[in-house]
């Protein structure tokens, strides 16, 4: 944004940008009604109307800095970097993340985690966790949104084999490795879910609203949640 200063007499006049603005809106607007309609007679089917990505069809690349998930560095030896410190716990305000420590076999290296675990619906995809990692052992690089894992909330828990499995990709198919694999992992599930008689459950986020999913009766069984109880 520019300051005051380095704004033009037409920029600080405000009217002529706002108008500026409205006229790119109406032509787009104009130009996509006239596209849609001239494609519902027929015309003119090789120029696109609308300049809205058809996801999951088609996608952007993200930026370089995009953070979307996170993933465990792994070592030469294929085992996992993290020396379960608890530093990225201890800085995370969501509390999203649980590590259950254990005795390394390796003499120079004290503790690994045994669990280490996400909770992707509480996270709030800060980085604190990967700024206060000591030793480069997650990293928020993976070039790929969060991922729809299921319809209850323990599905959304992303394990260590999970994490880790995010760097093999990158490492084996490089940064649109994830991105790949995520969109061929709903594809697959719009396969299983296809049902002739009900074509409107076709898109893998609705399959939640009719036939699969019904609200429980008693409160389900929560437990990575129980194990992060509200701050007293
Ligand atoms: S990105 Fe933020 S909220 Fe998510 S796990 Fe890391 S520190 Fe916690
Ligand atoms: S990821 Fe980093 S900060 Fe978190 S427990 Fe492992 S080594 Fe410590």
């Amino acid at each position: 944004m520019k300051r005051r200063e380095e704004m033009t007499f037409s920029e600080r006049l405000y009217l002529p940008e706002i108008l500026k603005g409205l006229a790119i809106t109406n032509y787009h607007f104009v130009r996509n009604f006239a596209l849609n309609f001239a494609h519902l007679l027929g015309f003119a089917k090789a120029r696109r109307a609308s300049a809205t990505v058809q996801y999951p069809e088609e996608r952007k690349r993200y930026s370089d800095n995009y953070r979307g998930s996170h993933r465990l560095t792994i070592r030469p030896d294929n085992s996992v970097r993290c020396t379960a410190c608890f530093l990225c716990a201890t800085a995370c305000p969501a509390q999203c993340i649980y590590i259950e420590a254990g005795e390394a076999e390796d003499p120079h290296i004290e503790k690994f985690p045994v669990r280490y675990e996400i909770d992707t619906l509480r996270c709030i995809y800060c980085g604190l966790c990967v700024e206060a990692c000591p030793c480069d052992a997650i990293r928020m690089d993976t070039y790929v949104h969060p991922r729809i894992w299921g319809f209850d909330r323990k599905d959304f828990v992303e394990t260590k084999e999970m994490l880790m499995h995010r760097s093999r990709v990158i490492a084996k198919d490089g940064r649109e490795g994830n991105m790949n694999e995520m969109l061929a992992w709903y594809r697959e599930q719009d396969a299983r879910i296809y049902d002739p008689l009900r074509p409107e459950l076709r898109n893998y986020t609705e399959r939640a609203l009719a036939k699969d999913y019904e609200e429980p009766d008693e409160p389900v069984n929560l437990p990575v949640i129980e194990r992060h109880p509200a701050r007293g």
